[in-house]
């Protein structure tokens, strides 16, 4: 905070002086002709020799001109005091800029777009939303900027519909023009498939199920592999009672590089008691496994041909696991087996809680962790950065 206001009075002071040594930025000129600085300057001075830092700030504000030369200046001055979370003061900045006429069409835009930001910085969405709408429509240097941030808007009041239509405005843009000119952010066709899985979600929230199922194909249109929607699908299919369908968009999940999480392994059983066959779940786990060598299936595996084929070959599987794919989860579960006596405890205890602490997610952008996996990182609002992690030695072996 102080470091900013010391960076802001600098550039305020530097500012203003430079614009009187060139003679320019609407300083008056005397009857002898001289530049004179403005008296707010010197109450600015004034204010800051009695330590009212955020008052000279105002005064050096008020000093300095609107001008093309100045207007970065009053831009990064709002935007510092944005960032503070004084936005009612970068409001009024901004605001003032764009009564000045003497700025160009491109400079008015993006004194506009500063405004939005200002509005979502403080919950005003409605306000910001028309001003977006409008710099989207009339600005082409800001229109895919303008449309990142509505996204930021409807993302906020949960408007799902309207932000599936931005998203596909900016991925038909980044089709005719490349993904930049799509503006910065994530790829809006990700984006676009997590708005309809949001629509769905609420639709099965009433009971809607079919009208879930469009949402959730539509979002796969693009990327047939995103994880979410084929979660959707299946828990859709199994909701049906078709569990060719609901096992055949597993099987997509199994092949799209995912990593296996808790969830997913619940969903796998939930499909196989759908089937007649009871060995499909145990084969469905092998082949699984041959898929991805992740301790979660080596485990689940294992408890499975436990309860089919006895402790002993479950051990042997374990076992074998372990030269090629070291884990500690899995290491922990074979000593566990040896550990059955009330004297042990102690040592029981510990490693049920080693096994349990080797699961969870962590957001792969912000490092948010939890234990239950969460579509928009409640960290960064990352869509999908979550990512199930496994302990210390999977992780070294990348899985
Ligand atoms: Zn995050």
């Amino acid at each position: 905070m102080l470091l900013n206001n010391a960076l802001l009075l600098v550039l305020l002071v530097l500012a203003v002086a430079g614009g009187w040594t060139l003679g320019r930025s609407g300083l008056r000129m005397d009857m002898a002709g001289r530049a004179q600085l403005p008296s707010q300057y010197y109450r600015g001075f004034n204010f800051l020799l009695d330590g009212e830092e955020e008052d000279a700030v105002d005064a050096f504000t008020e000093a300095l001109a609107v001008n093309e030369e100045t207007l970065d200046t009053h831009i990064a001055l709002g935007s510092v005091l944005r960032k503070r979370g004084e936005v009612d003061r970068a409001i009024r900045m901004h605001q003032n800029l764009l009564k000045r006429p003497q700025l160009s069409v491109v400079q008015l835009h993006q004194s506009h777009l500063e405004l939005a930001r200002d509005f979502i910085a403080a919950g005003l969405y409605d306000r910001a939303e028309q001003l977006l709408v409008d710099l989207a429509a009339q600005s082409s240097e800001f229109s895919a900027t303008a449309q990142r941030h509505l996204l930021d808007v409807y993302e906020a009041q949960r408007d799902w519909s309207a932000a599936v239509t931005i998203a596909e405005e900016l991925i038909a843009r980044a089709e005719s023009e490349g993904q930049s000119a799509a503006g910065h952010g994530q790829p809006a066709q990700q984006l676009r498939g997590h708005y309809l899985c949001e629509l769905a979600e609420h639709a099965i929230e009433s009971g809607g199920y079919d009208a879930a199922k469009s949402f959730y194909e539509q979002a796969l249109r693009g990327q047939p592999q995103e994880l979410r929607a084929l979660m959707g699908i299946v828990r859709c299919a199994l909701k049906d009672g078709d569990g060719t369908l609901a096992m055949t968009y597993f099987s997509r999940m199994m092949g799209s590089g995912r990593r296996c999480t808790p969830e997913m392994l619940g969903l796998l059983r939930d499909v196989c008691s759908a089937e007649s066959d009871s060995d499909v779940y145990l084969s469905s786990l092998q082949q699984y496994y041959d898929q991805q060598h992740s301790p979660l299936l080596a485990l689940a595996l294992a408890e499975e041909l436990a309860q089919q084929q006895g402790v002993e070959a479950a051990r042997l599987f374990l076992r074998s696991t372990l030269d090629q794919y070291p884990s500690a989860s899995v290491a922990a579960s074979l000593a566990l087996g040896g550990l059955e006596s009330e004297q042990a405890r102690p040592e029981r205890d510990v490693l049920d809680q080693l096994i349990r602490n080797d699961h969870g997610y962590q957001c792969d952008h912000c490092g948010f962790s939890g234990k239950t996996r969460h579509w928009r990182c409640p960290g960064c609002r990352h869509w999908d950065s979550l990512h199930y992690r496994g302990g210390a030695l999977e992780q070294l072996n990348g899985r």
